[in-house]
């Protein structure tokens, strides 16, 4: 998170989060007020603050809402059906694939509000592209 100038690389500090995520060090941004956001986002969504810092992810967030998706869009379509949720991890919200960890099927009935679940970083299994993912733990 060292080049402020460039507010439209959002791709790129997205993917910076993701190659932290699959290291096991996923971190949110924290400003000032404690608030939690996500990169790539330079500037506080609730306060303004611009000073964010990296700080640790929890280990473990719950499952606040989630969807099986039978009808995916086209980078998708391979992978259905599959779940997709928001889960709280306290400051910051993620969103994700539901998947298990040892990559077993698992659908809507195996998925529940609450259920604890990390954070890690998955394949699309129609385009290849990273995704990140929320295993139940
Ligand atoms: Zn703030």
């Amino acid at each position: 998170m060292s080049n402020i100038e460039a507010p439209d690389v959002r791709d790129e500090g997205y993917d910076d989060w993701l190659d932290a995520v699959d290291a096991g060090e996923g971190f949110y941004l924290e400003c000032e007020n404690g608030h939690g956001s996500l990169p790539p986002r330079r500037v506080c969504p609730r306060c303004g603050a611009t000073d964010l810092e990296e700080t640790p992810l929890p280990d473990a967030g719950e499952i606040e809402t989630f969807t099986e998706i039978a009808v995916a869009p086209p980078s998708f379509v391979e992978d259905t059906p599959y779940v997709t949720a928001v889960a709280d991890f306290g400051p910051v919200r993620l969103t994700g694939l539901v998947r298990r960890a040892d990559g077993a099927d698992l659908d809507g009935e195996d998925v529940a509000v609450g259920m604890a679940v990390s954070a890690a970083v998955g394949e699309s299994e129609t385009t290849g592209e990273r995704a990140l993912v929320l295993e139940p733990r």
